[in-house]
Formats: C-alpha cells, sequence, structure tokens
C-alpha cells in the first residue's frame, strides 16, 4: 500500500463495562483494497465495524478516512455505507425502489435516479428484475439487490457484516467471486468482517486476523497461510498439525529430529510447537525406497482415509503416538488404505515454530 489509506484506525479501544471489545487496534485500508477482518465469535470485529461507521464512539484512539478525522462525527457525515447479513430489503418495495432508497434520502433527481439504478443493476448483473419484489428473487439475487443499494449513494467505503452467512455453501462460494469482481470493478474499498476463513482467503486483499480484542496479524490471504505471526493465526486459518519439542542450541527438536527455528525469541531448553500443514509433509508407502522424502525419516500407520475430491486427506500415527494429518493432491502417487504403513518426513522450511502455550 503505497497511497494515503482511505481508511486509518489508530490505537483504537473499546470497553463495555468489564469487558474490553478493543485493545489498541490499529490498521489502514487503502484505497480500492478489499480488506477482511477475521476472528472468532466475540474477538471484537463488528465492534470495530460500528466505530468505524460511527454507531459506537471510541474510549481511546482515532478514525481517519481520506485523510480527515471522523472520530467524532455522526454516522451520516462519515463516506461510509454499511451491508449486513440481514439486511432487509424493504419487502413491499420493488428491487428498483430499494436500490433508489437512499438515493431519494439524498434528494436526487428522478432522472439521476433512474440512471444511477440502471448502473447499479449493471454493476450486479441484474438488469431486467427492476419491478420484481425481493421475495420473488432467489438468495444470491438478493444479496446483490442489497449490495447494490448499499453501494447506491457512491460511499468511499462499504463495511460488509458478515454478508454471505444467510447462503447456503454453493451459493456462497459464488457471491464470493461475484462480490470480490464487483469490488474489482468499481474500485470502492471494501471491509467484510467476517469469522469463514474461506471468505476471507477468497476475498480479501489483506485480512487482519484477531482475538479477544487485539489483532494478531495484518497481511495478504498467501501471508497468513503459509506464515502465520502466531500460534493463534497458525491454528485459525486452514488445517494445522502442532507437534511439541523443545529448543536446544536454536534447534528444534521433536519428531522430526532437528530444524531450524532462528528468531522467535525461543530460549534454551523452552517448550515448542512445531506447526506444519498437512498438504506440507510428504508421504510414501513404506514399501518404496525413500523417493521424495527429506530429512528425517517417520514411519506411521495410517490410521485414516477421506477422500476429498481434488484432495485425500489421512490421518497418521506416528512413532512416538502423535497423530497427524497429512494431505495429498489427486494423483500424486500410490493410495493409501486404513491400516498402512507409510513413511513420512517434512522439508526443513515447511514447518513454523512457536512457544508452547
Ligand atoms: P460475532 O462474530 O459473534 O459478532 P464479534 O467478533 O463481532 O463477534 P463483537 O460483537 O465486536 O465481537 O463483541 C466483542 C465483545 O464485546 C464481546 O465480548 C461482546 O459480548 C462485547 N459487546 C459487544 N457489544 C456490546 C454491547 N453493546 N454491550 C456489552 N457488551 C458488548
Amino acid at each position: 500500500m503505497t497511497d494515503a489509506p482511505l481508511l486509518s484506525i489508530k490505537g483504537a479501544s473499546k470497553r463495555f463495562g468489564a469487558i474490553a471489545a478493543l485493545e489498541d487496534v490499529s490498521l489502514e485500508v487503502g484505497a480500492g483494497e478489499f480488506f477482511a477482518l477475521l476472528g472468532p465469535s466475540g474477538c471484537g470485529k463488528t465492534t470495530l465495524m460500528r466505530l468505524v461507521a460511527g454507531f459506537e464512539t471510541l474510549d481511546a484512539g482515532r478514525i481517519e478516512i481520506g485523510g480527515a478525522d471522523v472520530s467524532g462525527a455522526p454516522p451520516h457525515r462519515r463516506p461510509v455505507n454499511l451491508m449486513f447479513q440481514s439486511y432487509a430489503l424493504f419487502p413491499h418495495l420493488s428491487v428498483f425502489d430499494n436500490i433508489a432508497f437512499g438515493l431519494r434520502r439524498q434528494g436526487k433527481g428522478r432522472a439521476e435516479i433512474a440512471a444511477r439504478v440502471a448502473e447499479l443493476l449493471q454493476i450486479v448483473r441484474l438488469e431486467g428484475v427492476e419491478t420484481r419484489r425481493p421475495d420473488l428473487l432467489s438468495g444470491g439475487q438478493r444479496q446483490r439487490v442489497a449490495l447494490a443499494r448499499a453501494l447506491a449513494p457512491g460511499p468511499r467505503l462499504l463495511l460488509l457484516d458478515e454478508p454471505l452467512g444467510a447462503l447456503d455453501r454453493q451459493l456462497r462460494e459464488e457471491t464470493q467471486f461475484q462480490i470480490k469482481e464487483i469490488q474489482r470493478r468499481l474500485k470502492t474499498s471494501f471491509v467484510v468482517v467476517t469469522h469463514d476463513q474461506d471468505e476471507a482467503l477468497v476475498m480479501a486483499d489483506r485480512i487482519a486476523v484477531m482475538r479477544a480484542g487485539r489483532i494478531e496479524q495484518i497481511g495478504a490471504p498467501t501471508e497468513v497461510y503459509e506464515r502465520p505471526a502466531t500460534r493463534f493465526v497458525a491454528g485459525f486459518i486452514g488445517q494445522m498439525n502442532f507437534l511439541e519439542g523443545r529448543i536446544e542450541n536454536g534447534a528444534f527438536v521433536g519428531p522430526f529430529g532437528r530444524l531450524p527455528a532462528e528468531g522467535g525469541g525461543l530460549s534454551q531448553g523452552a517448550k515448542a510447537v512445531l506447526a506444519v500443514r498437512p498438504e506440507r509433509i510428504a508421504i510414501a508407502p513404506a514399501t518404496e525406497a525413500s523417493a521424495g522424502l527429506d530429512g528425517e525419516i517417520l514411519d506411521g500407520v495410517v490410521e485414516d482415509v477421506a477422500f476429498r475430491g481434488e484432495t485425500t486427506h489421512f490421518r497418521l500415527r506416528l512413532p512416538g503416538g502423535e497423530a497427524l494429518r497429512v494431505s495429498r493432491g489427486a494423483n500424486s502417487g500410490a493410495p493409501f488404505s486404513v491400516g498402512d504403513a507409510a513413511r513420512i518426513s517434512i522439508a526443513p522450511e515447511a514447518g513454523r515454530i512457536f512457544a508452547s502455550e
């Protein structure tokens, strides 16, 4: 992000009685960026969004939009709009009137409203349904009407709170791509609030992972997935194995022998965990030479096999008794069955090492 940020949150804190909903949260969202706030229920995502929209006031900190301090500004003075999962469309109004609602409130003229609604219908690919009532639309179409309605007044920043929570899985995936495509074309900044990691990974340019009122990491989807900054992030996003060991002479010593453990402030003798993704573990039948394996090789036993189409997931038992999840792409070698012996290894750079909690 090289340009001045569109949204800048600095040291935001908010308490509700004894509960610290947010503690010293800082982040920036670029102009035209798709940003996700991701975290478990109760971590403060909604509170942060309500602060940006102006429905809550900060206890400490500052919020700037487009370089202007809006910390004390009421919602209607902020160039921000919101779209909720339960964004109830007015059931008695047509699609046209639903989308035109905010424009009429802004006092726009008839011709301007008609042109803007037509433009929005085209953006969300809903031309031809303007006279229909919302209850005659599919769930996905309703979602797009809600998006068009939220975009109609031309906000510089659109906040979307669990926008796809009401949709079933398949429709949700489809709608994720549609929303992303619309955002890319409009270049409006979007901030989506979600507890669904797939949603954040698929849609966002960058993700802030939150936990208990604080930000654990901000990064591109690949960064938070490949290089989680904390053990919490490692476990919250994607599937992860955690293997216990300890730090000895700058190395992590665990089930896979010695792995380099530079940095991280881990002290000699400290208990630590190795976090390694199921797809970063190499697996070969015990009967084969160790082709494709690297470093310390362990013998394991396949305890469970789950076929998932493009990948197959295995649960293995290691000699030390630990369970290990391993996944492989389709057509990537000999199949395994429950009870098979397997040889496994990990490349030294495949895992991340964290202090034990
Ligand atoms: P969810 O995904 O469940 O909506 P969230 O991450 O959005 O969770 P928030 O709704 O921001 O979390 O809540 C953060 C914390 O603040 C929670 O402990 C919640 O109970 C508390 N909280 C939020 N709003 C209020 C309020 N108006 N009064 C009292 N406590 C509140």
